[in-house]
């Protein structure tokens, strides 16, 4: 098991030394890890996916990282409309989404072009465009490593709601090893969110075929910036740093008044947009947050790294620009990427 970097594993591109790395390729290979792991480590391993959502400590990590790199879509057919697709936890979500929209099967077309593996993608629930992974999940094959034994996780047991779920409040428990959706061969689901049914020219609620919404919600990703180009000015970043934040309805009565975004999540809550919020609070795209970091040219609520940046530094700019925020708008912001590694 050779030694690397947290920088070399994540978007980013920050973090420290990894005391050892393990490159999971195939499901075969899983049983010999969890062996060489309990031999070395006492403590279960960090496990990352493409590393699109996270912070890696600048302190690196005392012991394995485990990189999830296993790759297969397989299609059971449940009756004549629906069908079971288990995926391996490294495939990248985007490739499962271009396979669907390919197979004409709905429920995960709106989640196309979030960058990561499809592993990771239950962590947080990922969501876009009114679609989350809780809408079609029907259960997980995880590795226990309090357990010390595979379990297979129904959707009810992961506990997902907006943008979190029980992975991400017990980091390092379990390793997400595959995940089955049910998909049905149909007319993509309802669009629920404005910008796409603009994209679309269609109503709010209009069932385009699955390939067409695909094909959308990819160009108003790259319209507003939400593509990750690795080659681009923006390469180095981890997405939105904050999640939307809930709000009551009297702050949202007063600043949706003011033009901030509000809108009713599928959980019933109101949530006011980080991005409006941040803007609000005086910080505009291209600003610069701190040495290396700055908001994109694209749009504030992302921030990418720049020579000189460091994990310490970025994690400090988001507790800064939280404070700010609060104290401007009495809303308190809550970070979107997991640190991971070993913080002080
Ligand atoms: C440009 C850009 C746009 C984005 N847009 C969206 C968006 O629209 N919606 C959205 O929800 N997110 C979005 N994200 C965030 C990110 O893409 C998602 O959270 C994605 O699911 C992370 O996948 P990953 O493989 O990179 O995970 P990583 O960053 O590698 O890991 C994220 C977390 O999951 C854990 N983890 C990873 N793999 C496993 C596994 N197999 N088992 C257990 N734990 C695991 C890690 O330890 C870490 O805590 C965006 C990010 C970027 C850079």
């Amino acid at each position: 098991m050779p030694s690397t970097t947290l920088a070399s594993l994540t978007t980013l591109r920050l973090g420290g030394p990894a005391e050892h790395a393990l490159t999971i390729s195939s499901p075969a290979d899983w049983a010999d890890a969890v062996r060489a792991i309990g031999q070395r480590d006492d403590q279960a391993p960090v496990v990352l996916g493409h590393g699109s959502n996270v912070i890696a400590s600048d302190a690196g990590h005392p012991g394995t990282v485990v990189v999830m790199n296993t790759e297969g879509i397989t299609a059971t057919r449940v009756d004549d409309t629906t069908v079971d697709v288990t995926v391996q936890a490294g495939q990248p979500l985007t490739d499962l989404t271009a396979w669907a929209a390919a197979e004409q099967l709905a429920g995960i077309e709106c989640l196309a072009g979030i960058p990561g593996t499809t592993g990771a993608a239950p962590v947080q629930n990922a969501g876009a465009y009114g679609q989350q992974i809780s809408d079609t999940l029907d259960h997980l094959t995880v590795w226990d490593w309090e357990m010390n034994c595979m379990r297979t996780l129904p959707a009810e047991a992961c506990r997902l709601r907006h943008r979190d779920s029980r992975f991400k409040n017990n980091p390092g428990r379990w390793t997400i090893l595959t995940v089955t959706f049910h998909l049905i061969r149909s007319a993509a689901a309802p669009v629920a969110y404005q910008p796409l049914a603009d994209e679309l020219s269609v109503p709010v609620g209009t069932r385009p075929p699955v390939a067409e919404v695909t094909a959308a919600v990819l160009a108003n990703r790259h319209r507003r910036g939400l593509l990750l180009d690795p080659h681009g000015p923006d390469a180095r970043q981890a997405g939105s740093v904050f999640l939307n934040s809930p709000v009551t309805v009297t702050q949202a009565d007063h600043w949706s008044a003011a033009g901030c975004p509000v809108h009713t999540d599928s959980d019933g809550q109101l949530r006011a947009s980080a991005g409006w919020l941040l803007e609000h609070s005086g910080y505009r795209p291209g600003n610069k947050i701190a040495d290396g970091i700055r908001c994109s040219d694209r749009r504030a609520l992302t921030l990418t790294a720049h020579d000189g940046a460091t994990a310490t530094g970025f994690a400090q700019a988001l507790t800064e620009l939280s404070a700010q925020v609060e104290i401007a708008t009495g809303i308190k912001l809550r970070p979107e990427p997991m640190l991971v590694g070993a913080w002080a």
